[in-house]
């Protein structure tokens, strides 16, 4: 089958999924479009990397302004990866977390349901997060584990992941990735991969400043992003929907993560440039996650391509070129 007339609307088009996303299926041949916000700074270095991207000032909690804009595009199909990002932001604000990453996406579920009942199917991938499973009693966690969200954040993606399911129910193409972390040189430095990478890099060059870290022992499931967006367009394509956990299955703890990306940047022992700080201890969090993606292998033959030290030692060395 082929998609080269696909018409995509991608939200949070200027994120590191987005902008991967977008660049995958310009190459396969689609329309691209996608949301931004009025004055994204990011929208020119996106549109510099994929000048024929189509831009869309809007935002997500403007009602009437994103159904107008689904109406008008008719896109074939709708990546919602758009949303407050990261856990610490929704402690900070939990309304605006509840409006933009749960409440939003019932208008655009409503919409994609409403135009595939007036003859123009859509097709709607939802970026769904392991965050909702909170703190899990089992690992690895699956499609089955129960939704037991921790923060703000969470408890909004998992009203998002639940309405997939029932504009699924009704006739939807919708799918819910559960997505666990994934990373690349794209990754803000609010995360703790880029941090380490950053500072890796900063200190091989001759830097002395110590890099300050919290909780050395959480763990995390750690995947290479453009993998990640690749199982958003599988799931798309697939031709029953459903929700899928993206995950590699392997944990790693944060020491782990700082000790290869110091081998990647030509010093063993990292000891020495890393001190532990509590500012950076999380009143609450998740202290592991492991995803089991059995289901996406089975379904949509997705399976992750880059193991744990090459996504690292690639994030340290892009560290010291120019941005992509
Ligand atoms: P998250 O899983 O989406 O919250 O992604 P992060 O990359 O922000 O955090 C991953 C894990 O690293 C969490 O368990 C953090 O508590 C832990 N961590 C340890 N030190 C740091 C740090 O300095 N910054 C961040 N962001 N996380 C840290």
């Amino acid at each position: 089958m082929t998609h080269g007339t696909e018409r995509v609307l991608i939200t949070g088009i200027t994120g590191q999924d987005g902008g991967y996303l977008a660049e995958q299926l310009s190459n396969d041949g689609a329309e691209i479009h996608g949301l931004v916000r009025d004055g994204d700074e990011a929208a020119s270095g996106l549109l510099q990397r994929l000048p024929q991207a189509q831009l869309h000032t809007g935002d997500l909690t403007d009602t009437e302004g994103m159904r107008d804009l689904l109406r008008v595009l008719k896109p074939s199909e709708v990546y919602n990866l758009a949303g407050i990002s990261s856990v610490a932001q929704s402690w900070e604000q939990p309304t605006l977390t509840a409006e933009v990453t749960g409440v939003a996406v019932a208008v655009l579920l409503q919409t994609a349901w409403q135009l595939t009942e007036s003859g123009n199917p859509v097709r709607f991938v939802q970026a769904s997060s392991a965050e909702m499973f909170g703190n899990p009693q089992r690992s690895p966690q699956n499609e089955s584990t129960p939704i037991a969200p921790v923060s703000p954040y969470g408890a909004a993606k998992a009203y998002a992941h639940h309405l997939v399911g029932v504009y699924r129910a009704r006739g939807l193409h919708a799918c819910s990735l559960i997505l666990y972390n994934h990373e690349s040189p794209r990754r803000p430095s609010s995360f703790v991969t880029r941090k380490i990478t950053q500072a890796a890099a900063r200190i091989a060059g001759g830097d002395t400043e110590q890099l300050a870290l919290g909780n050395l022992d959480a763990r995390r499931d750690w995947g290479w992003a453009p993998d990640y967006v690749d199982a958003m367009v599988r799931a798309a394509r697939h031709a029953v929907p459903g929700d899928y956990v993206i995950a590699t299955g392997v944990e790693h703890t944060v020491r782990d993560f700082v000790a290869a990306a110091f081998v990647a940047a030509g010093i063993d022992d990292w000891n020495q440039y890393v001190r532990v700080d509590p500012r950076f201890f999380r009143p609450v969090d998740a202290v592991e996650q492991i995803g089991d993606p059995s289901k996406a292998g089975q379904l949509l033959g997705w399976a992750p391509t880059v193991p744990f030290d090459e996504i690292v030692a690639r994030m340290v060395r892009a560290e010291n070129q120019p941005a992509e």
